[in-house]
């Protein structure tokens, strides 16, 4: 990872650029990333690098999504059950394939 402290670069760029703005970028590059995956299912485009750039533009607007929303704890939290759920149901599936 990078030197950069992250929560205090996303504390900054709330501070600085608002919280508005800030969000609807999430949604500007959740759509770019959309894009992105739709060439590439769709149109089999060779992507690929477009697809990391995207990825990490999603990453760092959802980083600030939860700086400013304070949500990173309750995401973390949500996430780890919903990754057992997940698990759960493959190990479902799986048994149900053999
Ligand atoms: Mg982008």
């Amino acid at each position: 990872m990078s030197d950069i402290d992250e929560q205090k670069l996303y504390e900054r760029t709330i501070r600085v650029w608002g919280k508005e703005p800030q969000m609807l970028q999430v949604i500007e590059e959740m759509s770019e990333l959309i894009k992105e995956i739709l060439k590439n299912v769709n149109r089999k485009k060779d992507n690929v690098a477009e697809i990391i750039e995207e990825t990490a533009d999603v990453e760092i607007m959802l980083g600030q999504l939860k700086y400013c929303y304070d949500i990173e704890k309750q995401v973390n939290e949500y996430k780890a059950e919903k990754l057992k759920m997940i698990a759960k149901r493959l190990d479902e599936w799986e048994k149900k394939e053999k």
